[in-house]
């Protein structure tokens, strides 16, 4: 059976690295980005350039209409999807709680949460032996956050990830007897630029004292933790989740 990845988010940071390692694992890729083709398109291009298939294709995960489009164009292009990584997220800049505006804490949960469910509800329309596919595995890219909160910096995010952490311990629970399996990785401080957007480009260097390894990790450390709960190496495991933090 072709095996056939999409990775949202992966034009860098975790979702880049997912996307290299996954091609290099046998699987077609599909990088999907939000705005940022030419970075979609150079993972894309090194994967190509290593003898691997992959294509890149737009789409924010938070609107409907183009997560539908997003597998509507995996179907034509690649096919069936077997392989789904949740891990297009964002954080805001760092604040008290009594700053949140509304409309913060819609971008937050759109496209850490709505995106998740919205992305795994197609996968699973088409894995699940029930209607009639071939099984499939899922990982949601949580964080350490759901379970550390993130006082004084972003509660919001930390409640987004916890409600990822809640979502795949009901949907493995749900489509378990379908030939699918759903787990979360749970990374801790990683070294990519999503904490530029928290207002920290630095925090890995802030927070690695804290970390019992003493360092960040790297981008290919959670990466391999994700292939390894998408492939039949952890053909019995589901609803799990994983922490991949240096004993954080
Ligand atoms: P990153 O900012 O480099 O990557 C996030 C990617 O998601 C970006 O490419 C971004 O464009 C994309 N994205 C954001 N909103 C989107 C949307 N609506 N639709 C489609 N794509 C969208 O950061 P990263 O650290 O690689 O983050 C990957 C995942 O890992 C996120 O879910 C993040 O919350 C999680 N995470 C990261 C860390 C860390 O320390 N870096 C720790 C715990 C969890």
């Amino acid at each position: 059976m072709k095996k056939i990845l999409v990775i949202t988010g992966g034009s860098r940071g975790i979702g880049a690295a997912t996307a290299r390692l996954g091609a290099a694992d046998g699987y077609a890729v599909c990088v999907n980005y939000r705005q940022n083709e030419a970075a979609a398109l150079a993972v894309v291009e090194q994967i190509n350039h290593a003898g691997g298939e992959a294509i890149a294709v737009a789409g924010d995960v938070g609107s409907e209409a183009d997560v539908l489009r997003l597998f509507e164009q995996v179907d034509r292009t690649l096919g069936p999807v077997t392989a789904l990584v949740n891990n297009a997220g964002i954080l805001e800049g760092q604040m008290r709680v009594e700053q949140m505006d509304a409309t913060r804490l819609s971008r937050v949960l759109a496209t850490n949460v709505i995106g998740s469910f919205l992305c795994a509800r197609e996968a699973i329309r088409r894995m699940s032996t029930h209607h009639g596919g071939q099984g499939g595995a899922i990982v949601n890219v949580s964080s350490i956050a759901s379970r550390l909160g993130a006082p004084n910096e972003y509660v919001d995010y930390a409640a987004a990830k916890g409600a990822i952490d809640s979502f795949t311990i009901g949907l493995a629970k749900e489509v378990a007897a379908e030939g699918i399996r759903v787990n979360a990785v749970r990374p801790g401080v990683i070294y990519t630029e999503i904490h530029a957007s928290g207002g920290e480009p630095d925090r890995v260097e802030r927070v690695k004292a804290s970390v019992p390894m003493q360092r960040g990790g790297e981008t290919e450390e959670v990466a391999r933790a994700v292939l390894w709960l998408l492939s039949d190496d952890a053909s019995y495991s589901t609803g799990t989740l994983l922490d991949v933090t240096g004993g954080r």
